[in-house]
């Protein structure tokens, strides 16, 4: 039975429905289970619905929750929401295979583990008989913020406030979030990068003084930092693999690779516990773009966050503190907690740290970093709508040139997915300008012009956008930010009252 330890002081112990209840840990570490046992087989995942792998998954790593229970989170999650019937279907492009991970209800990856979390979550608050209002407190880089708001929007019992960077997301990142519906959700811009925004929220969850004098109120986390995000984005790992097999491009057991767009290190995580947990994974391409400081660190084993910031195409990976990499490292180190006390001690005071080299080797075992810049993240896009007829977003097309690079340096032709994170259509104008040459300015032209040249139509929680009443309109600067968070706690008490 897996426990979940902080990644800061492995004595500090919970099972995982208090571990989701939580959020962060209050010691400021992220928890994480304390041990992985190989599981997964062939009679596992072959043959079976997205539910039944989900199930098999979920029991494994959140045991706590009766089997019962997590089949109706599974249920209430993966359902019509997702406008395919296989929730994460695969595609065959030329050379590699497409994992289509935004067939949810926002449009991007981070709706597999948002449409279960609120799920976890009341569960884990009945299991506890915890009557406290949870206010889920997130930062996002654009895609987190609306898929969590989609998610908790008038559930009872949580309130959700979501932070973005006010310059940095794109214009239909930002109409998702602020024409959002639902009693109990707030959503403020903030005047600086996701970067502070996270820092933010990560300030308040362990800001031991916060809720004093607010009564009936908790503070959890809806971002990759809480162990309910990370354990459902195993299963698609799963998922993927078993329909190569089904598909006839591997036997069970062959190695596959998967290139996966980074940006908090929360995606690829789930991947390498997939592999940890016994799913014949070959290596896992950790893409980055040109806020490349992942990929220096698993060459280097310096990970170095003074630098400059860049505002990219693929606004979700601009992130230069990735928290899930704390999760690895308290792994691959044999749960090192002093040590990764240490590093993180070394991040907050330098901004750096700097792993042992036999840290660094085993890590290099299951991890490859590399990242392209906009130029080779355009010219994907564009040789993917003429070689594959395909279209991809940016974000996919960062994972898509990382993998070719790697197979370009090391030979390795082991058969491969890329993750593939958005809808293109999140990001039209700059996939209609990387396909066409052509820049429309304005998104929904962009979105309709996309939707003619390719023949395949717009997600209609994205074609509705536009007529959305606008709900939210605040900016704060980012030193009032805790402030700000203590105003809203006290709102949320005084409407439970
Ligand atoms: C969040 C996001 C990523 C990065 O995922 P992490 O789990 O933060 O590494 C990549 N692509 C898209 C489209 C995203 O929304």
């Amino acid at each position: 039975m897996p426990h979940y330890i902080s990644t800061r002081d492995k004595n500090n112990r919970t099972l995982s429905h208090n571990a989701i209840i939580s959020g962060l840990a209050n010691d400021g570490g992220l928890y994480t289970p304390d041990h992985i046992e190989p599981f997964i087989d062939a009679d596992l995942i072959l043959h079976k619905s997205y539910w039944e792998i989900a199930l098999a998954i979920l029991r494994n790593f959140l045991d706590d929750y009766s089997e019962e229970d997590l089949l109706a989170c599974i249920k209430g999650a993966y359902d019509n929401k997702f406008d395919d019937p296989s929730i994460v279907p695969v595609k065959k492009l030329d050379g590699c295979h497409l994992l289509e991970l935004w067939h949810g209800p926002t449009s991007a990856f981070k709706d597999l583990a948002l449409t279960i979390l609120p799920h976890l979550l009341l569960k884990a608050k009945e299991m506890e008989d915890d009557h406290d209002t949870i206010a889920i407190l997130t930062a996002t880089s654009g895609d987190t913020g609306k898929a969590a708001l989609s998610g908790f929007a008038d559930v009872k019992g949580t309130a959700i406030t979501v932070f973005y960077p006010q310059i940095g997301v794109s214009a239909v990142q930002k109409q998702q979030m602020i024409t959002t519906t639902g009693d109990n959700v707030a959503v403020i811009a903030v005047n600086g990068n996701f970067d502070d925004c996270q820092r933010m929220v990560k300030e308040a969850s362990n800001d031991k003084d916060l809720l004093n004098g607010i009564e009936g109120v908790s503070i959890s986390s809806a971002n990759s930092i809480n162990a309910g995000r990370l354990i459902p984005q195993v299963v698609y790992y799963c998922s993927a693999y078993a329909k190569l097999i089904e598909d006839g491009t591997i036997h069970y057991g062959e190695p596959v690779n998967f290139a996966v767009p980074t940006g908090n290190f929360g995606n690829i995580l789930a991947g390498w516990l997939a592999k940890k947990a016994g799913l014949p994974i070959g290596k896992l391409i950790c893409a980055s773009n040109r806020n490349n400081v992942l990929a220096d660190f698993l060459k280097t084993g310096t990970y170095n966050a003074n630098r400059e910031f860049y505002k990219t195409m693929s606004p979700s990976m601009d992130i230069l503190v990735s928290s899930n990499l704390e999760r690895m490292l308290c792994i691959a180190s044999g749960y090192d907690t002093e040590l990764i006390n240490t590093l993180m001690h070394d991040l907050n005071t330098t901004g750096q740290f700097t792993i042992p080299k036999d840290l660094l080797s085993t890590i290099q075992k299951d991890f490859i970093g590399y990242w392209c810049d906009e130029e080779t993240c355009a010219k994907t896009i564009h040789d993917t709508f003429q070689i594959d007829h395909t279209v991809i977003d940016p974000h996919t097309a960062v994972g898509l040139a990382s993998l070719q690079q790697y197979q370009k340096e090391t030979g390795d032709a082991a058969p491969s997915v890329v993750l593939s994170t958005a809808s293109p259509y999140k990001f039209s104008r700059s996939v209609y300008n990387a396909i066409t040459g052509k820049d429309i300015e304005d998104e929904y032209e962009a979105m309709h012009a996309l939707s003619s040249l390719s023949n395949t139509s717009i997600p209609v929680n994205l074609s509705s956008l536009q007529e959305k009443e606008v709900r939210f309109t605040e900016v704060i600067n980012k030193e009032d930010g805790i402030a700000r968070i203590k105003k809203r706690l006290e709102e949320i008490a005084h409407e439970k009252d």
